[in-house]
């Protein structure tokens, strides 16, 4: 039987702890675990038998986690790592080495940009940002020869604008690649980027899935649909022995048709080879924080979205706001694809161009009691930033306007407090900021 997503956000991976009976997840807070024989050894080691060998690749805890957001998110097998940052990494470098190239939205988190336009070409990496990530032409017109993957965030942040994930899952399956997307900002409990197409999604777990800022966690979840078998000379690394791991053929031994019953290869591959040499692991006391926030995702993503629809509607309205980016909005450029993809609603990330531009802004902020002035979204307190002088402010003015910052936007992640408290609140700042 299949349980819906609120039970499978409670239940999904966790049996009662087979040697205490723990009915709560225990936290496994061990480096290493005590093989039978070495037999055992071998066999953990050569995969013959699937277990835990040490905590960079593996933990019990991490493990129940993981399956619970593959569940969650409708995918095969899912990978929890240090950071979203670790995440978004990893799911590129699994497909894409020295000399290939990859075709990603510019409507992205700026350090995902930064990822993308600095550090990946220092590795031989080449990534063409669309010029217009709403017209299919554009992703077309991006693809070359070597072209590994596409890229895009569900909901942006901060701009609230939402990615066709349908078109552009087709367009990337004519040319043989996979589309990976970030689902931080919309969760699977408002959008599932597989139903659409997507193959591969990756989260910073550290805000909404955990939910309550006291943990820096990423995940990568895989559909399991791609089949890296069929592309023998585009994805080498799949269909040719690896000589670092006992010469494995990922397609091969994990892929579809293998003895694990599903599509494993993708997360497989990460785990024993990018995870193994650089190790960006979640602790477990992180993942286990995860695991508690898992618990009520549902319930605070409802409220989440009921206070920030409430915001955006407050805003839209207001005398001092020159613009609102929520796309749940009718009046947003994105409303149809809102309605498409989230219909419960786009987020509760949002953002709006207060009238007085930069130093506005400014005072906006600095007059806030109740929003912590943070660089982070997705807690279950509100939160507001000035995105230009803070989380894009390494990217230039023009990088800022394609990743939709412009000098007087502020951004809000609005939380699960009483809307009454939020909106006075904000009042307050508008009636210092004018
Ligand atoms: N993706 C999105 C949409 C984000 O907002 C962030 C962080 O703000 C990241 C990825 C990076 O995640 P982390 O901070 O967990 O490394």
């Amino acid at each position: 039987m299949s349980y819906s997503f609120e039970t499978q956000q409670i239940h999904a991976g966790q049996v009662a702890d087979p040697t205490t009976g723990a009915r709560a997840l225990p936290l496994y807070q061990t480096t290493a675990y005590q093989f039978r024989d070495t037999k055992h050894a071998a066999d953990l080691f050569g995969l013959a038998e699937l277990g835990n060998i040490y905590t960079r690749i593996m933990n019990p805890t991490q493990d129940t986690v993981e399956q619970r957001i593959a569940a969650l998110e409708g995918g095969v097998a899912a990978l929890l790592l240090a950071s979203g940052s670790a995440a978004t990494t990893f799911a590129v470098l699994n497909v894409a080495e020295a000399g290939d190239h990859i075709v990603s939205s510019p409507s992205l988190y700026g350090g995902t940009y930064n990822l993308f336009h600095y550090t990946l070409p220092k590795f031989g990496i080449e990534v063409t940002f669309v010029d217009n990530p709403d017209d299919p032409e554009s992703w077309r017109k991006a693809v070359k020869p070597n072209t590994k993957a596409f890229f895009g965030e569900t909901i942006a942040n901060p701009k609230n604008d939402l990615l066709d994930i349908e078109t552009v899952a087709k367009i990337a399956h004519e040319n043989n690649v996979p589309l990976i997307v970030d689902n931080t900002v919309a969760t699977p409990y408002l959008i599932r980027p597989i139903e659409w197409g997507a193959d591969v999604v990756v989260h910073s777990a550290t805000k909404f899935l955990s939910g309550h800022g006291n943990a820096v966690v990423g995940a990568i979840v895989d559909s399991g649909k791609f089949d890296y078998a069929k592309y023998p000379e585009k994805f080498k690394n799949f269909n040719q022995p690896d000589p670092s791991y006992n010469g494995i053929i990922y397609a091969q031994a994990l892929g579809v048709g293998s003895a694990f019953g599903a599509n494993l290869s993708y997360i497989f591959k990460i785990r024993l080879t990018l995870l193994r040499d650089i190790g960006a692991a979640v602790s477990p006391f992180n993942a286990w924080l995860l695991a508690q926030g898992l618990e009520t995702l549902s319930l605070r993503i409802e409220r989440h979205v009921e206070n920030a629809k409430a915001v955006a509607a407050f805003l839209e309205k207001h005398p001092q706001v020159s613009s609102v980016n929520y796309a749940s909005l009718t009046s947003s450029k994105w409303n149809k694809l809102a309605t498409k993809y989230s219909p419960k609603g786009s987020g509760s990330v949002l953002s709006f161009e207060i009238k007085g531009g930069i130093e506005s802004g400014k005072k906006f902020i600095e007059a806030l009691n109740l929003h912590s002035h943070v660089a982070n979204i997705g807690d279950v307190r509100s939160l507001a930033i000035h995105p230009a002088s803070t989380t894009h402010s390494q990217l230039s003015p023009a990088e800022q306007l394609t990743a939709g910052v412009t000098p007087g936007l502020v951004r809000l992640s609005v939380g699960i407090e009483n809307i009454k408290d939020i909106q006075a609140d904000l009042e307050k700042a508008f009636a210092a900021a004018k």
